[in-house]
């Protein structure tokens, strides 16, 4: 009886399905057959008994001491999957010592060993055949630990881990080139439960292949990352490795944006395939823009994945046929859903900051590309974007502006609103600068005043408060935004040379508390348009010189980050470093009222936030070096450690590179400093540069000082502070008496 009461409304289901794949819109989401095959897919027929059996993968090793595996069902003739049952341990020790440091201190020293009963495999590079090779005839004990573990990691992936898997492999099973994704769920025994060891030649966190993480509340993180170790090996490991699938060369994004901030967008997008049997694009979408329909290059409707808001949204588009290496393709993307931007009232818009960059199909990390773009915003809104302007007109209810670009871009941003305009330029370069701000305050504020206006009604004395609320305003200090732009554009370009957008926006946005900066477009918090007695007032305080810093370090993301991109997260100093200590120069140069008092207590920040503890009790300085990037946050160290680190430290390095090639014997003693930034900037403009980029510049300009290993290399430097966990210091033994540490804070120009 309830056997069937299930099937009759599973019946019900699939037939409500049917009829609106049929007529409705999105109707070929997520039931591409092959696609819906490992969406569904169960454990098969067949057993293979194993003894002392090992599967090596890359520096991964599985002994399967004793046990059963069950192949899953085959997939368009693939097999895709096994569960294991029994007895085995999984050895893994990486190939270079900075992974081998941090994964010992996680280890607590031991060398990481994990075993377990039960495990899933997932796997397009043909282990299957591994496994019946390895097959024994006589039975071995079955543990029982497997049982269950395909649908619970199957719950766990569309619920927690929210990554569709199932899209990943399809990559694989379409294609007709064999696939060499691997990925083992490990019920551990000793560390976690929930153990993910990940070979994946399209990087599992780009570009590196292979990484172990575990899930588990009390463990989430990233245990250890690298590259194959044949790429160690061989010489090539390299964050600059490029081993994405596919590229996208143009985006032409059409997007209206109505008075309740619902987007409707459509994306017209161009890549080209990087390695041959290219026929599922994974792409990067936020989650709540929901696909309607994906159209090919003449307008066919494609089969799309995109499955519910909450749990494994990753879109992910099947083309008609297999791409060649080299070959292009252009298909659409119709879309549209709110929650991506919010109206906060008074004419305010508010753009979710993960939304920034996912607001229209794209890859997940640092790819640059060429947009053109088309905005339609409510009439009287006005909208600023990356790129150039092309043409801004009011048409019927609506603002229409269109934007393209003269250089490959990182990403593509806008900001709009009720905005006021101003324009200005810097003292010498052939720059544009604007800034917008909207005169009136979005509900949150006005909230505040009327709570004022309720204060003093009722006779409590909140005069000032209610004061000062009353008369605040954006628009005074649009002022001080345009003059740190050009201020800091003079300064930058004169450090660092020109960058190549020839314009800049300072634009308000509705967060109090963060700055972004996008090509020739920076975000800044409401907060950093009001005076300090309203901050004070509002709970703001200018901690650690924020409000001074903000806008100086999101300018200079023009070049670090924009202009320079990044090509792993490994390289997010040359980012966030770069940009707070190109925001030093910034204090050094201009608020110089009080001497360099502001620049100095700049540097003691950095010092006390690297050597702060958090509420796990770390400190920043001590967690792991500037080469794991934002890795270093996990359960045990924090989820706030990275920041902490990337920046001050970050910016620290880059301080003591100025300082070991300052030359006093010249007018401008940061002479060299400005040659290596010029340099660096020039060579990677409009596209990603690594650390070993970088120190490979800087071996080009070190002086005979810095060459302390009498072999023109800076890997002593960079082992020490930038791969290792060295506190910013010198060998001061070594080096010449002008480049201690100590000087930073005493010198006087
Ligand atoms: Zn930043």
């Amino acid at each position: 009886m309830m056997k069937s009461f299930i099937h009759y409304l599973f019946v019900c289901l699939a037939v409500a399905g049917v009829s609106q794949a049929q007529t409705g819109p999105g109707a070929l989401a997520n039931n591409e057959p092959s696609y819906l095959n490992l969406r569904n897919i169960h454990v098969g027929q067949e057993t293979i008994h194993v003894k002392n059996f090992t599967l090596k993968r890359d520096v991964g090793i599985f002994l399967f001491k004793n046990g059963v595996f069950r192949l899953l069902e085959p997939v368009k003739g693939k097999i895709t999957g096994a569960v294991f049952s029994g007895e085995a341990t999984f050895d893994l020790k990486p190939p270079i010592p900075v992974e081998q440091k941090y994964l010992a201190i996680l280890t607590k020293g031991q060398p990481y060993q994990e075993n377990f009963g039960g495990a899933l495999l997932r796997f397009t590079d043909g282990t299957e055949e591994e496994l019946r090779k390895a097959a024994v005839t006589d039975s071995t004990p079955d543990s029982g630990e497997g049982n269950g573990v395909l649908a619970e990691v199957q719950q766990q992936l569309k619920k927690k881990l929210k990554t569709n898997l199932e899209a990943r492999l399809l990559e694989d099973v379409l294609s007709s080139h064999q696939g060499e994704k691997f990925i083992a769920f490990i019920k551990g025994r000793n560390y976690s439960n929930k153990t993910i060891f990940d070979i994946d030649p399209h990087g599992t966190m780009k570009p590196e292949e292979v990484s172990l993480l575990t899930w588990d509340d009390a463990h989430a993180g990233l245990w250890t990352v690298f590259h194959y170790s044949k790429e160690y090996a061989a010489g090539t490991a390299s964050s600059s490795e490029q081993n994405d699938p596919f590229r996208i060369d143009h985006q032409k994004l059409d997007i209206s944006i109505n008075k309740s901030a619902y987007l409707t967008g459509v994306a017209e997008t161009t890549i080209t395939a990087a390695q041959h049997g290219v026929v599922v694009l994974g792409l990067d979408l936020f989650p709540t823009l929901r696909v309607d329909a994906v159209t090919g290059d003449k307008g066919q409707p494609l089969h799309f994945i995109q499955e519910d808001k909450d749990r494994d949204a990753d879109f992910a588009v099947v083309l008609p046929r297999e791409l060649k290496k080299g070959e292009s393709y252009t298909f659409t993307t119709r879309y549209s859903g709110k929650d991506a931007i919010s109206n906060e009232g008074g004419g305010n818009y508010y753009q979710m900051a993960s939304a920034r960059d996912s607001w229209y199909p794209g890859l997940s990390f640092w790819s640059f590309a060429r947009y053109d773009m088309t905005f339609h915003v409510p009439k009287g809104m006005q909208l600023v974007a990356t790129g150039k302007l092309v043409r801004n007109v009011e048409e019927g209810n609506e603002s229409v502006s269109e934007w393209t670009t003269d250089v490959p871009l990182v990403a593509a941003g806008f900001n709009f609103g009720k905005f006021k305009r101003e324009q200005g330029k810097p003292f010498k370069q052939p720059y544009i600068l604007e800034t917008y701000v909207n005169p009136e305050p979005p509900d949150v504020i006005k909230d505040l005043q009327h709570s004022g206006d309720e204060f003093e009604a009722s006779g409590k004395g909140h005069v000032i408060w209610l004061k000062t609320l009353g008369s605040m305003s954006t628009v005074s200090l649009m002022k001080k935004a345009m003059g740190e732009a050009q201020l800091a554009v003079e300064l930058y370009t004169e450090y660092f040379g020109e960058a190549p957008y020839k314009r800049l926006a300072m634009t308000q946005q509705t967060s109090p508390s963060f700055g972004q900066s996008f090509p020739g477009l920076v975000f800044l918090p409401i907060t950093y348009f009001f005076d300090s007695t309203t901050r004070h007032q509002l709970g703001w305080e200018d901690a650690h010189g924020y409000f001074k810093v903000v806008g100086p370090h999101e300018i200079a993301h023009q070049w670090w980050g924009n202009t320079v991109g990044l090509s792993s997260y490994r390289d997010q100093w040359l980012s966030e470093g770069f940009a707070d200590m190109s925001a030093s120069l910034f204090l050094q140069a201009f608020y110089t009222q009080h001497g360099l008092d502001d620049y100095h207590k700049f540097w003691a920040d950095q010092r006390w936030l690297l050597t702060q503890k958090n509420k796990e009790g770390k400190r920043p300085i001590d967690v792991g070096p500037l080469s794991l990037g934002y890795r270093l946050d996990n359960a045990k160290t924090g989820f706030d450690v990275a920041t902490s680190l990337i920046y001050p430290k970050g910016a620290y390095v880059l301080q003591m590179v100025r300082f070991m090639l300052r030359d006093e014997s010249v007018q401008d003693p940061d002479t060299h400093f400005k040659a290596l930034m010029h340099e660096f900037a020039k060579n990677y403009a409009n596209r990603s540069a690594s650390t070993e980029d970088f120190k490979a510049i800087l071996e080009k300009y070190m002086t005979p000082e810095m060459d302390i290993d009498s072999n023109h290399k800076m890997d002593w430097f960079f082992n020490q502070y930038v791969y290792g966990t060295e506190y910013p210091s010198y060998r001061l033994s070594t080096l010449s008496a002008q480049t201690p540490v100590a000087m930073w804070c005493s010198r006087s120009n």
